[in-house]
């Protein structure tokens, strides 16, 4: 049995079978990039990272989602997809473009729903009405970059917009019973470890369906990089695997069990990454750890969880 509530194994039970997520550049931008907001992006922003090598917005959202299908059906045998709109905010655009995009990918043989990358700032009435109307055939996640709860910490990283924001975005997204993922990032500059820690209580207050944690990797040419080289230690990082997985147990065991984990941490090109240096740990690997430590700890996600009742 999992000792975590894995958002795989509920994507295997609810459709039969292993579903791929298959990233996709729909070319969108961002408006802590584009000037809107600023020009420079959060801190640590490096898209390159966060996009495979499939993904060109030059190429068609159809051609990205076949060649997609092409490099993991090699890896495996699945017949369902889900189009992850994954580079930059995906709900940035005007609503008729996001129409056009959206249904593109939906209308690709195999492709079943979508995952929706986004900034909590970049929705609204209309764009979630729309997908609501969508989520009635279609599985539609719109996943929430919040990173921390804390609004000094988003300030510091200049990431355009506070915690309430994102707790109003999330709302209006459960509210029309859409499936609602966020993600988080450990090790922002500034915060203590007992910060970090609480957050696990705001966060099961949030009626999130699923969650990503990322702990922070400082990318070489961004502007955490020259953040880091300065000041050290204002960034809390996760040093070694011992420390974040002692650091993601005690954290999980606290979660809502209902809460699906969809990512424990992020992997990065070793070349990429200044600091921390993990010895090119694959994030497979890391989930055994995780899974072996908790089973070694008789311990489990929300193992010491305390019923929390939802901010409204
Ligand atoms: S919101 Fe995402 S794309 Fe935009 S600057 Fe931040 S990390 Fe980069």
């Amino acid at each position: 049995m999992r000792l975590f509530n894995a958002y795989t194994d509920y994507l295997k039970r609810e459709f039969g079978c292993r579903v791929q997520k298959l990233s996709i550049n729909a070319g969108f931008s961002c408006p802590n990039r584009d000037g809107k907001l600023g020009t420079g992006g959060c801190i640590y922003c490096d898209n390159k990272i966060f996009s495979p090598s499939y993904t060109d917005p030059q190429k068609s959202i159809r051609q990205q989602l076949l060649e997609g299908m092409d490099f993991h059906k090699i890896r495996y045998k699945t017949e369902k997809y889900f189009a992850y709109f994954q580079s930059f905010s995906n709900t940035y655009a005007p609503l008729e473009v996001l129409q056009q995009r959206f249904e593109e990918a939906l209308s690709v043989e195999k492709v079943i729903g979508l995952i929706i990358g986004t900034r909590p700032d970049c929705i609204d009435e209309k764009k979630l009405d729309y997908l609501a109307e969508l989520a009635k055939n279609h599985y539609i996640m719109v996943e929430y970059g919040i990173e921390s709860c804390y609004d000094k910490t988003l300030k510091t990283i200049h990431r355009g917009h506070d915690f309430a924001t994102a707790q109003k975005a999330v709302l209006m997204t459960v509210e029309r019973n859409m499936h609602c993922g966020a993600h988080f990032i450990f090790g922002l500059p500034n915060e203590t470890e007992t910060e970090m820690m609480e957050m696990v209580h705001i966060i099961n207050q949030m009626p999130i369906e699923t969650i990503k944690f990322h702990q922070l990797q400082i990318i070489r040419e961004t502007e955490a990089e020259q953040m880091y080289r300065k000041n050290p230690e204002i960034f809390p990082l996760f040093s070694n695997v011992e420390a974040y997985v002692d650091f993601i147990i005690r954290f999980i065991e606290q979660l809502n069990p209902d809460i699906m984990i969809d990512r424990f941490a992020s992997e990065v090109k070793p070349e990429l990454v200044v600091a921390p240096c993990w010895e090119n740990l694959r994030y497979d690997q890391l989930l055994v750890i995780i899974e072996a430590e908790l089973a070694k700890r008789k311990s489990h996600q929300g193992n010491n969880w305390k019923s929390e009742i939802y901010i409204k």
